[in-house]
């Protein structure tokens, strides 16, 4: 690059071209023309083409061409530029400024050099008769050049400071409005000992816990509401922070939100206690989303298995039955052949066929239950049914995982002719379901004892399932009547068994509730009495 564009640049980087009067200049030239006793002084500026005069005394133009400029011929030496006489000067006796106004007779141009050393332009004194500076007046005249270019760079580095204040302005008017705007909750804390006190908290995090304009901060987390629960677990999660001096995310429940918060030390201040940041975002949607999907994928998994279960078991059913009645049939032909021979028999052996019979029957008798357990009910008939009988086969299907597990069943009836309308297929699933879940509550507690009633009022029956276990939690007892709710381990729990039940009932017109009574968890289903037991109470 030439010199003379380097010369340029450092001139163009004062921004200062054009720029009207100031008074700090229009000063330093009425003290240089009071020094050196002239008419005329100027603050030149040599640009490409022009001289630019930044300030001026006793001449009018702002500016001339460059090629008659004295200051050019300044710019070009490397000391103050003197033509005491300009009629005896070669270079400038034709000159136009010269020969016509301002009539230049002396000039002595002292240079506005930069710090790095660019002449731009000098502090010029003019006269319109010839003239001798004293030494001490062309010294003053130096020191005032130099207070120039103090000036414009003073000038610049305070326009810089102000552009940057500007723009530190600008920054933190975005920056407060996004952390006010921000959809997620987000603040500064501190940490002391074991007490989290916010520095600051976003609009998002006061709606949250519905504490706007309530506060003044700083304030710590107690005051804000937050439960002590809580206040451990952040607390943990900012100590991990600060020995990790890296980003902590940890997930928690707020008021039946589920909340992904991340915490990070504020690294680049030293404030003892130590400074945090927190972000929270509310995944409660998406996470019911992702659940409802979920459910939805287990729903199709689980009604293909029972449409394969319901297909199995009618073929199993017709496979054992044909074997049983043979097993029945022969067991009947010996029981008749022995009883002719019976003097020499041991009686024992009718006791081993008795056993053999009835356990043919109750092997059919799971069969049955099987094959109606496993149909789907909802298009049979309406009709007119003992619930007796209905728990009876119920607990035929259910008594041996009972008995294997040492849980003891009563079964207390109040009547012996409760009649109900309903589907029997439909009707028995929901005994069991009840019987599951009671066995499954049980199974692991002291007491093992699941204990069935029957009781009628004049218009209704009422079937009382209770067990010995230890109870649903308050937290859950509204949820358990939800589709796919379940407490169980996967593979144990569908959480259909009660739902599915729910919708039974109610499409027998009756109802199902629960509560804790005596320390023992009681399902209770409301079924209508059939019209010919209504009748006869
Ligand atoms: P599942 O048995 O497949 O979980 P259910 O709809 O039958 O589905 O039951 C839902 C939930 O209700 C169970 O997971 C359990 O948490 C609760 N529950 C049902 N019956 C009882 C009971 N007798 N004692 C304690 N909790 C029960």
């Amino acid at each position: 690059m030439s010199d003379e564009i380097n010369r340029l640049l450092a001139l163009h980087r004062y921004n200062i071209l054009d720029t009207p009067a100031e008074k700090d200049f229009d000063d330093i030239v009425f003290v240089a023309s009071q020094i050196c006793k002239v008419p005329i002084s100027l603050i030149s500026l040599i640009d490409s083409n022009r001289q630019w005069f930044k300030s001026k005394i006793g001449i009018d133009v702002d500016q001339t061409p460059r090629e008659v400029a004295f200051c050019d011929h300044a710019v070009r030496g490397n000391q103050t530029f003197i033509v005491e006489d300009t009629h005896k000067d070669e270079r400038f006796k034709n000159n136009p400024l010269v020969t016509a106004n301002p009539m230049i007779r002396f000039y002595a141009g002292a240079l506005l050099t930069t710090k790095d050393g660019h002449n731009i332009g000098t502090l010029c004194v003019i006269d319109k008769a010839p003239l001798k500076l004293t030494p001490e007046q062309v010294s003053s005249l130096e020191a005032l050049a130099r207070q120039v270019v103090s000036l414009f760079e003073l000038k610049r580095k305070l326009k810089i400071e102000n552009e940057l204040n500007q723009k530190i302005v600008e920054n933190k008017i975005t920056m407060d409005s996004f952390f006010e705007t921000c959809p997620l909750m987000m603040g500064i804390v501190q940490v002391n000992g074991t007490e989290i006190i916010h520095v600051s908290d976003n609009k998002a995090t006061t709606d949250f816990l519905k504490t706007t304009n309530q506060f003044s901060y700083p304030l710590s987390a107690t005051k804000l509401g937050a439960p002590q629960e809580h206040i451990s677990l952040w607390l943990e999660h900012y100590k991990k922070a600060l020995t990790s001096k890296g980003p902590v995310y940890f997930s928690y429940i707020h008021g039946g939100r589920y909340l992904k918060a991340v915490v990070n030390l504020i690294s680049n201040e030293d404030s003892q206690p130590p400074k945090f940041s927190y972000v929270v975002i509310d995944e409660t949607e998406q996470i019911q989303a992702q659940k409802e999907s979920e459910n939805q994928r287990a729903k199709i998994v689980h009604g293909s298995r029972l449409t394969a279960l319901g297909e199995m078991a009618g073929s199993i059913a017709h496979e054992i039955n044909n074997p049983l009645a043979v097993i029945k049939a022969s067991s009947q032909l010996i029981e008749i052949e022995l009883k002719r021979e019976q003097a020499n028999l041991n009686p024992k052996l009718f006791e081993v066929l008795k056993r053999v019979d009835t356990t043919v029957d109750r092997i059919s008798k799971i069969v049955k239950g099987l094959r109606s357990f496993a149909r789907d009910g909802e298009s049979d008939p309406m009709l007119t049914l003992s619930l007796n009988q209905l728990v009876i086969e119920a607990l035929d299907l259910s008594q041996t995982r009972f008995k294997s597990h040492g849980i003891k069943i009563d079964f207390f009836s109040k009547s012996n002719e409760c009649l109900v309308t309903g589907r029997a297929v439909e009707l028995v699933q929901v005994i069991i379901n009840l019987l599951n879940n009671a066995h499954d509550a049980v199974v692991d507690s002291a007491e093992k004892v699941v204990s069935i009633k029957i009781e009628v009022d004049p218009v209704s029956a009422f079937l009382t399932v209770e067990d010995t276990g230890p109870g649903i939690p308050v937290e859950i007892a509204e949820k358990i009547m939800d589709p796919f709710f379940t407490t169980k381990p996967i593979g144990q729990g569908t959480g259909l068994g009660l739902s599915i039940s729910k919708g039974i009932v109610e499409s027998h017109h009756g109802e199902i509730s629960h509560k804790r009574v005596n320390n023992k968890t009681q399902f209770r289903v409301r079924l209508p009495l059939a019209e010919a037991a209504q009748k006869a109470i």
